[in-house]
This record gives structure tokens, C-alpha cells and sequence, in this order.
């Protein structure tokens, strides 16, 4: 069981690799073995963030909403680095706003970033992994593409989509041998949940009465689950949105 969790000698592609869950998952795959290129806007936090992580690491700053610059992006890795056999799709951002006050440009900037760009470094990574008939996609969903949380339309719009893409590149890539596949978090210590309950603590405490394990989740918790489901541990597992959530999603 070990070897099939080992990730020894594969390259990955982390988006958002600096912080909370893309950070935990980059920690856990190298230790697993792989060799991995982080991605998010802000250098100074990639640069911590591949400090930390150490010689197998290595970060490119890339806003993953400009589509135009994916492909090089994914070419340059590919001929300076390593080809890529796992892409982590979690870089991701949210706005808690009641529908009817969220702006156009508002909705389209979180779509952007979640779906579009999303989309267009999945199908650029996923041309050479059909190419080379192997690969695994992982793609960071929300429970926000399982049930109505309020105050999330543009991201739950976003993530809902992403489910629907993980089974429609699952099915077109499955030939090929390359799996895509999804995890949807449930309430994880990160940024972007404190952002979004430590100013809501009535949001907090729904989210608790919910959750069976009455805990929120550690990165950690989240990393493993990628690691298995992003090595050959998973070899026949595709199309798939593995909640990592203490129970949240089946909670009454
Ligand atoms: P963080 O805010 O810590 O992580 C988001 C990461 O995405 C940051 O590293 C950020 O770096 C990067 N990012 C944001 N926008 C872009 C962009 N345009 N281009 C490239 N990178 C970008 O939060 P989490 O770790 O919590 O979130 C990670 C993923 O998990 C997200 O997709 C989120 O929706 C999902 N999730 C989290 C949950 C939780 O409870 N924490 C629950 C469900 C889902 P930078 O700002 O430097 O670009």
C-alpha cells in the first residue's frame, strides 16, 4: 500500500500552491516522492511557501483568471522543468454577498477564476497527459456545489460547475487513461475561512450543528485525501467529488 501512495519521480502542477490546502498538498506530495511547481499571484508567498517546502520545490507567479497566459505557462514547465503527470486545480477565491447586492463584474471575476481559468490550464495540461496516456486531475469543489449555502451565488455558480467539468473530462479522458477527479471540502482552518465565518458566528455555528465530527478540518486532513486519490492507490477512481468534510455534506 505504501508504494501505490508514493509519488516518486512525478511532477505536479499545485495552483494556489502557497497557502491552506494547495500549500498542505504540496507538502504532502513531495513528501510522497514528487517533485512540484506551486502557482498564485503574490511572489513574496510563493517564495516562503517553496522555502518551507524545500529542494523539490519550485513556484511560477501566474493569475491562473489570464487564460491568454496558460499556455506558456504549461509549455515552459514542460521544457524546463518536467512533464506534468498530476495538476491540482485549488487556487480559488469567494465573495459572501446576498445575491441581489453582487455586481456583474463581481460574478464574472469569481467565474473567471474558479471556472475559466480552471478550464483553460486542465485542457492545456490535459493535451499532453492524453498525449502521453497517463495523468491524474484533481479539482478542488466546495460544499457550496452541494448544498445552498446563501451569501455565495458567484462561488457556488463556480464550484457546481467545476463538479459538472470533473465528470465530463473524467468520461473524455478515461480512453486515455488519464483520471480526473474532485474533492469537495467541507469547512477547513484556512484565509478564506476565517474570512468567511470568524465575522458570521451564526454561519459558524450552523456549520457546526451540521457536522457530525463537530470539528472544522485541518489541511492536512485534506492533503491526505489528495494524495490518495492523485496516486495509484486510485488507479481505477475517476469522475468521482470525495467529500473531506467531518460529515457536513450528509449532516441534518
Ligand atoms: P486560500 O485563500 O489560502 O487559498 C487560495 C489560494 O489560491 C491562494 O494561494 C491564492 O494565492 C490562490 N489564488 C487565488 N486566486 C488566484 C489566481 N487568480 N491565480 C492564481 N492563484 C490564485 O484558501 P484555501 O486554502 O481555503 O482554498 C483553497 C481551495 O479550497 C479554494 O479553491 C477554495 O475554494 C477551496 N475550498 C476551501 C474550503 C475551506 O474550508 N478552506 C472549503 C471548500 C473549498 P494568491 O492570492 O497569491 O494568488
Amino acid at each position: 500500500m505504501k508504494d501505490l501512495l508514493s509519488l516518486n519521480g512525478k511532477g505536479a502542477l499545485i495552483t494556489g500552491g502557497g497557502t491552506g490546502i494547495g500549500l498542505a498538498i504540496s507538502r504532502e506530495f513531495i513528501e510522497a516522492g514528487a517533485r512540484v511547481t506551486i502557482t498564485g499571484r503574490r511572489e513574496d508567498v510563493l517564495r516562503e511557501a517553496c522555502r518551507t517546502l524545500g529542494a523539490n520545490a519550485s513556484y511560477r507567479v501566474c493569475d491562473v483568471s489570464q487564460t491568454a497566459t496558460l499556455p506558456s505557462l504549461v509549455d515552459g514547465l514542460e521544457s524546463e522543468r518536467f512533464p506534468l503527470d498530476i495538476l491540482v486545480n485549488n487556487a480559488g477565491i469567494n465573495l459572501k454577498k446576498a445575491a441581489l447586492e453582487v455586481t456583474d463584474e463581481e460574478f464574472g471575476r469569481i467565474i473567471q477564476t474558479n471556472l475559466n481559468g480552471l478550464f483553460a490550464l486542465t485542457r492545456e495540461v490535459g493535451r499532453r497527459m492524453v498525449a502521453r496516456r497517463r495523468g491524474a486531475i484533481l479539482n478542488i469543489t466546495s460544499m457550496a456545489a452541494l448544498y445552498a449555502l446563501t451569501k455565495v451565488a458567484a462561488y457556488s455558480a463556480s464550484k457546481t460547475a467545476v463538479l459538472g467539468l470533473t465528470r465530463v473530462l473524467a468520461a473524455e479522458f478515461g480512453p486515455s487513461g488519464v483520471r480526473v477527479n474532485a474533492i469537495a471540502p467541507g469547512f477547513i482552518f484556512s484565509d478564506m475561512t476565517a474570512k468567511a465565518l470568524d465575522s458570521d458566528p451564526d454561519r459558524k455555528r450552523r456549520v457546526m450543528e451540521r457536522t457530525p465530527m463537530g470539528r472544522m478540518g485541518q489541511t492536512e486532513e485534506v492533503a491526505a485525501a489528495a494524495l490518495f486519490l492523485c496516486s495509484d492507490a486510485a488507479s481505477f477512481i475517476t469522475g468521482v467529488n470525495l467529500p473531506v468534510d467531518g460529515g457536513n455534506s450528509i449532516g441534518f
